[in-house]
């Protein structure tokens, strides 16, 4: 008995006839609504086949542009199961919506032409189904009426599937010759195709049994809401993400590793002894420990890792292409926290399958990556757990979702590094200074006055008997920085770096001038992310470009205009001038000596020194 839903992923490209197969899976199997079926006869042709694929080509878009542009979701239900099929286009720039039906789905159904054999996409879609998750493939050879039914073609075709993904994870690999368009071995067997002895599509999909994929795993419940309508009840509501769970089991809550008791299972329908996967419920547990939304209880002996470091793999889906080093926001099932590519071992040609070295990646690009988190959370590899190990990146301030990624493993460098605890910390550091580190982080255009203002201040503050440190742009490019240019990426890893130095003099106690264009916003966030609060003190040098370049004090916006000095900031790359920065410098208003005595004014007020 099999039972349950199947949760199918169709891929295949415009004219491989995957509409028509899903279309007549539906149709033969007497599972049409009688709309639909007003729907076919009025718009196919007449004395012509009637048109399956119109009865899946919901989108009017679609359909005149002939080609599925969305996720397009079908339900049927049969006498042994319920199927919800994911419908998603087979182009290269719709990656996004297959990956997002195959992230659902338990198996993928591939469309090949019987003519044309095995297509690069068809790699394509199979590399991206086995790294959403998908554990079940099924090869539908269409189109067998053109190539006579012949044995032949479908063997070699079969042979050449099965040796190409068997580096994949699928679990099963099932091939069948079909003619989507006659309705051979679809809904029954095919009288055309005697020497086939496999199951027939509906027959296969019907037995393929996937419910140990899902309730055999370790119970996990990633933590929604804590629920306290009063004092006396303190609840843990979610959806149970795989595994079951009684009263009276042991548990353990990650990332804070502690461990407790279930004590009651509550649900909409009241209390129950036990509830499973796919079941919303709150529990309640003996001990009081403080759980917050995205933690995740788990199995106790059997729980969620813990870690800040993956390697994971990662589909970029923006236009923008993605800067290792800049923080975005991650959501990995219900936590949320900040992230950054620390490292792109390789990116992937999903056509062929090869590894390439890459310092980015771009739309529709699947690499192998390191992702380092701003602190630790419970985790599942994607191939144990797809609710506790996918997770998305959001891009912080256009709030789009620019990545989904599958965690491979935890980086066990996370858990081997523990800082060393130190007698003499900062603060102590700070108190024989008299003086409060923080970081005066100077931004804005080339020649807009950072590096005369900050040595101005640094003067003023050294004469005043602070303990004070510049860095500057240039100079740091000249020794710590001297492997980096001016690409994007280079100027976030720049930023980086800067920032890590910046938090160890801090860490010394100093106050820290800091003078680089650093034209991301996003960069600059994470620099103050790294401080603690109030000890990162963002300082727009404000000066419109015209007067910069009128400056010109390096003669860097002449060469730039001349074509000499490519990406310079202003010029043929962006600078994001601050939202909401502790100072603005106007200095076409204000001198250099009142720009630095605004500043030292400023930080008296707020009592650094
Ligand atoms: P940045 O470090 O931002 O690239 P610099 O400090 O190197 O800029 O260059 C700014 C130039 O502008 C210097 O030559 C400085 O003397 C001149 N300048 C003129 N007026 C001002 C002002 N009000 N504030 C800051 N700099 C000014």
């Amino acid at each position: 008995m099999t039972g349950g839903v199947l949760r199918i992923l169709t891929c295949g490209s415009v004219d491989d006839g995957k509409s028509t197969l899903i279309g007549r899976l539906l149709y033969d199997s007497k599972l049409l609504y009688d709309d639909q079926l007003a729907t076919l006869e009025r718009e196919s042709k007449p004395g012509r086949t009637p048109d399956y694929s119109l009865l899946l080509d919901g989108l009017t878009a679609e359909r005149e542009q002939g080609i599925t542009i969305d996720v397009a979701y079908r339900y049927f239900t049969t006498g042994r199961r319920r199927f919800i099929v994911a419908d998603t286009p087979g182009h290269e720039q719709y990656t996004r919506n297959m990956a997002t039906g195959a992230s659902t789905s338990e198996v993928a159904i591939i469309l090949v032409d019987a003519r044309k054999g095995l297509l690069t996409q068809t790699l394509r879609h199979s590399y991206i189904t086995d790294m959403f998750g998908v554990r079940h493939a099924v090869l539908a050879i269409n189109k067998m009426d053109l190539v006579d039914y012949a044995h032949s073609a479908f063997d070699a075709i079969s042979a050449a599937y099965r040796s190409a993904v068997e580096t994949l994870g699928f679990e099963s690999v099932h091939c069948i010759p079909v003619s989507a368009l006659h309705g051979e071995n679809l809904t029954e067997r095919s009288a055309l195709m005697p020497w086939f002895d496999g199951s027939y599509l509906l027959e296969h999909l019907e037995s393929i049994d996937v419910a140990g994929d899902r309730e055999g795993l370790p119970f996990r419940l990633p933590v929604q809401l804590v629920n306290r309508p009063d004092p006396d009840f303190r609840g843990y509501s979610g959806t149970i993400a795989s595994g079951a769970i009684a009263v009276n089991d042991t548990v353990i809550v990650s990332p804070a590793q502690r461990t407790t008791r279930v004590e009651r299972i509550a649900t909409a329908d009241g209390d129950m002894p036990g509830a499973r996967a796919g079941d919303a419920v709150t529990l309640t547990l003996a001990d009081e420990i403080d759980i917050t939304r995205g933690d995740v209880i788990s199995e106790a002996g059997n729980g969620a890792g813990v870690s800040d470091q993956f390697r994971a793999h990662l589909l970029w889906m923006d236009a923008e292409p993605m800067l290792p080093g800049r923080s975005y926001e991650i959501k990995i099932g219900t936590q949320s926290t900040t992230a950054s590519i620390s490292d792109i071992r390789h990116k992937i040609n999903i056509d062929n399958w090869e590894r390439i070295a890459a310092k980015t990646l771009t739309l529709n690009e699947i690499g192998v990556c390191n992702v380092s988190l701003d602190r630790a959370v419970a985790y599942d590899p994607y191939r144990d757990n797809r609710e506790t190990g996918g997770f998305i990146l959001i891009d912080r301030y256009t709030k789009r979702t620019v990545a989904a990624g599958t965690i491979a493993f935890g980086l066990r460098r996370a858990t081997n590094i523990t800082l060393q605890a130190l007698d003499v910390d900062k603060a102590a550091r700070a108190r024989i200074k008299n003086q409060n580190p923080c970081v005066l982080w100077f931004t804005g255009l080339s020649g807009s006055g950072k590096s005369t203002i900050a040595n101005r201040v640094e003067s003023e503050l050294h004469a005043l008997g602070y303990h004070t440190h510049i860095l500057d742009g240039d100079n740091v490019r000249h020794g710590l920085n001297k492997d980096l240019g001016f690409t994007d990426a280079d100027r976030v890893e720049n930023i980086r770096r800067i920032s890590e130095v910046s938090k160890l003099f801090v860490e010394a106690g100093l106050i820290v001038l800091v003078s680089f264009i650093s034209p991301f916003r996003s960069e600059r966030e994470m620099a103050r992310r790294m401080m603690e609060d109030g000890e990162f003190i963002e300082i727009f040098v404000d000066t419109p470009l015209a007067l910069c370049e009128a400056r010109d004090p390096k003669g860097l916006y002449e060469k730039a205009r001349a074509g000499e000095i490519a990406n310079f900031t202003g010029i043929d790359s962006p600078y994001e001038p601050p939202v909401d920065p502790e100072l603005r410098l106007e200095t076409a208003e204000l001198s250099v000596e009142e720009s630095a005595s605004a500043l030292v004014r400023y930080i008296r007020e707020r009592g650094i020194i």
